[in-house]
């Protein structure tokens, strides 16, 4: 019988202060493996090996290199003992203001698509994307104020699955003024080639031109693992207004001088860019790296801590041990605020509390 220990994030300071930003992290890759387990034991989920934490965490973290595909293989077990479930969904999401909050995040725009939380099965009493949308948001108010992080949320379509791109709209329109503050697109990239015409779907352009339309902020995961033209089409076709990794960008040196003069957000993630594939380790210069040292406009993100076992701290010393100092992570946590979807007034207020907790004062 496998015995039950606490495994959520230990703090790695007695106390960082609210001092981080963070734009990309999905809500469904930062779930506490102990709730995971938790759960399909009571619901008599099977669970992988012998059935212990210890065999949950051995497939879901990842440590080595690998390819997205690889990199998502661990949510086969982790997503079912959430789905349809609003109440493991409220507990999923205070859970992770307790954990970012505990990293030092002072503000975070977390992502997920409530439609795959949906039973496939369905039924007709079972939770709607509408329902586990609200749990979640119901979630992040608790969290923020129990442990007074700003959390605000993104809704993902995802690559390969239509069904939900019109949907996502719809949910990010209805639920603007309880937290949610714009789209996303997630998915596989691997299949992409530079030259393809059409590098997103049709129904996720014609969701982000909707969301245009309806004046809803916009991000997208493109030149992760797929070609700079990916970076290029979320700008042009789906005008997005940040990019979700983009190091891809720097293999079409026009396109990237363009990112560069218009500012273009770029979301980094430097541990989960590396067990992608997306960054060889065999070129021990990261894009990150070149991306500050360019002045591009970044944020350092940690994308998936229940798979890469790395919250924001770790991605600090990871892109420290590069050569990056405090001066660029200061500027990266202020290039996030002020690259953010929340509207001006706010931005101007959390600006402010950044400005303090950095000590960094107007008045000499
Ligand atoms: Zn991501």
């Amino acid at each position: 019988m496998p015995v039950y220990k606490f495994h959520g994030p230990k703090r790695t300071q007695k106390s960082i202060p609210l001092s981080r930003a963070e734009l990309h992290i999905h809500l469904t890759g930062s779930v506490r493996l102990s709730t995971v387990w938790e759960l399909s034991r009571q619901k008599n989920i099977s669970l992988p090996g012998n059935g212990s934490i210890a065999a949950l965490e051995k497939v879901v973290h990842m440590s080595e290199p690998s390819t997205l595909a690889g990199f998502l293989s661990g949510f086969r077990y982790t997503s079912p003992p959430l789905a349809g479930d609003i109440v493991a969904m409220e507990r999923v999401a205070h859970e992770f203001c307790e954990d970012i909050s505990s990293h030092g995040v002072l503000y975070v725009e977390a992502r997920f698509c409530p439609h795959l939380l949906v039973k496939p099965e369905g039924g007709e009493d079972s939770a709607t994307a509408d329902d586990i949308l609200e749990a979640v948001l119901r979630g992040f108010d608790k969290g923020s104020a129990d442990f007074g992080v700003t959390v605000r949320t993104l809704l993902c379509c995802i690559r390969g699955l239509p069904q939900f791109d019109k949907d996502i709209v719809r949910l990010a329109d209805k639920y603007r003024d309880k937290g949610v503050v714009g789209i996303d697109v997630a998915g596989d990239e691997g299949h992409l080639e530079e030259g393809m015409a059409a590098l997103f779907d049709q129904t996720v352009i014609e969701a982000y031109d909707e969301a245009r339309k309806l004046g809803l902020k916009r991000t997208a995961h493109a030149g992760e693992v797929g070609p700079a033209s990916c970076v290029e089409q979320a700008l042009t076709t789906l005008q997005a207004h940040r990019i979700g990794h983009g190091y891809r960008v720097l293999e079409n040196n026009q396109l990237y001088e363009k990112c560069l003069k218009d500012k273009v957000h770029f979301e980094t993630c430097p541990t989960s860019s590396i067990l992608t594939g997306a960054q060889p380790t065999d070129i021990f210069y990261h894009a990150v790296v070149k991306f500050a040292e360019d002045g591009a406009n970044l944020s350092i993100n940690s994308d998936d801590p229940m798979v890469t076992g790395t919250w924001i701290e770790q991605e600090y010393e990871l892109v420290r041990s590069w050569g990056l100092n405090e001066t660029y992570i200061t500027r990266a946590n202020f290039n996030a605020i002020r690259s953010s979807f929340l509207p001006d007034d706010e931005k101007k207020e959390m600006l402010k509390k950044l400005r303090e907790v950095n000590h960094i004062h107007d008045d000499y």
